[in-house]
């Protein structure tokens, strides 16, 4: 194929890019060597492998923080993630970081969620929990590295090392001393605008708590209505709470573009690792980071433990449990590859596996057929 004409990918960056970004070219590269693509980066390639995987897709049928049953209108675990990414690329392409490596990260960051959120990932890890426990995060990396395959014999997706380290840093912050790239911190704090923006919509909108509520007990709701001035009176209420949401995910994104991004602009760093070297943390910063904590605490007490929720969410545990110890007792029930693994991982852990990669639906058959 004729390529003369096409810009590459090293062209790109060197015009888009900051010093302090990370390049393709300085890339580590992947644990099975392969060719280069003619006009798709490393970064690029790993986001479109993860978008073609079948973990993604199955993020659309998991709960993100309330179930199916509450209609359709509430985020899944796929239309969060595409947020993320959404904010996320919003954030590094002003930072002029490597906008493929953030939306790569992105939308492999939340790939390893089991079936009913964090309901279900504590429910597998208790399962677990004399095996090394279960962690969605970790989870994730198993999913890069062994459950999908693109090309046979090599097992995973074969993803670049600074994807799958940026990853890594998810699973144990405290491990490494070492900062991660600021492509994946971009990822981290859009992460938390993300969930908190979106979990304040759905519960509104889901009634579990009420716009006035919110305004009543919340700084940056306040801040939100004073922003939208005499305009919030003239809104329906859809409207109304539509606006306060949009202007929560501004207020964040301004906040992290202002602070954190003011001091990587002037930093003079000439390269990614001076970058993450110097400790720098992208982050909502100041007075915000207060009221964001604020509405964290509050979204915690007022909707994550809602009683509507913690019943939904005692159900999937109970059911999860049984679904493990009827699997753990008889382990041919499982597709074939996950009977495989059990004498290289153990049943306990090919059982998690495989009960983990599960969207709600496909659990609640499983459960059914296996434990009724
Ligand atoms: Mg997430």
């Amino acid at each position: 194929m004729e390529s003369g004409f096409l810009q590459t990918v090293e062209e790109r960056e060197s015009l888009l890019l900051a010093p302090y970004a990370m390049r393709s070219c300085d890339s580590a590269g992947r644990r099975h060597v392969e060719p280069e693509h003619l006009y798709r980066g490393p970064f690029q390639r790993d986001r479109d492998r993860v978008l073609h995987s079948s973990a993604y897709r199955r993020l659309s049928g998991k709960m993100q923080v309330f179930t199916g049953d509450k209609g359709d209108y509430h985020r899944t675990r796929l239309t969060h993630t595409q947020e993320v990414a959404s904010i996320a690329r919003t954030i590094g392409r002003s930072l002029r970081l490597n906008e493929d490596l953030v939306e790569a990260l992105a939308l492999f960051h939340d790939i390893g969620h089991p079936p009913f959120g964090h309901a279900g990932e504590d429910a597998l890890d208790e399962c677990l929990k004399d095996v090394g426990g279960f962690s969605h995060n970790r989870y994730g990396l198993t999913i890069a590295e062994e459950l999908e395959t693109r090309h046979q014999p090599i097992s995973g997706l074969n993803l670049t090392y600074e994807v799958l380290e940026g990853q890594k840093s998810r699973v144990d912050k405290a491990a490494d001393n070492r900062r991660p790239l600021l492509e994946a911190q971009v990822v981290d704090a859009a992460d938390s605008i993300t969930y908190d923006a979106h979990d304040t919509d759905d519960a509104i909108k889901l009634e579990f708590v009420t716009l006035e509520e919110l305004r009543r007990e919340l700084v940056m709701i306040q801040w939100c209505f004073e922003e939208l001035g005499s305009r919030a009176d003239s809104l329906d209420s859809d409207s109304l709470r539509r606006a306060v949401v949009h202007t929560l995910i501004d207020f964040q994104v301004n906040n992290v573009l202002m602070e954190s991004g003011k001091l990587v602009s002037q930093s003079g760093w000439q390269s990614s690792t001076e970058a993450r070297d110097s400790g720098v943390i992208i982050e909502p910063l100041g007075e915000l980071a207060d009221a964001k904590r604020q509405l964290e605490t509050f979204l915690y007490d007022r909707v994550y433990r809602h009683p509507e929720l913690i019943a939904t969410r005692e159900r999937a545990q109970a059911q999860i449990k049984s679904l493990y110890m009827a699997l753990v007792d008889d382990p041919s029930k499982m597709p074939d590859r996950f009977i495989q693994r059990c004498d290289i991982h153990g049943v306990e852990r090919s059982v998690g596996d495989y009960i983990a990669g599960m969207t709600d639906r496909f659990f609640e058959k499983q459960y059914a057929k296996q434990c009724s």
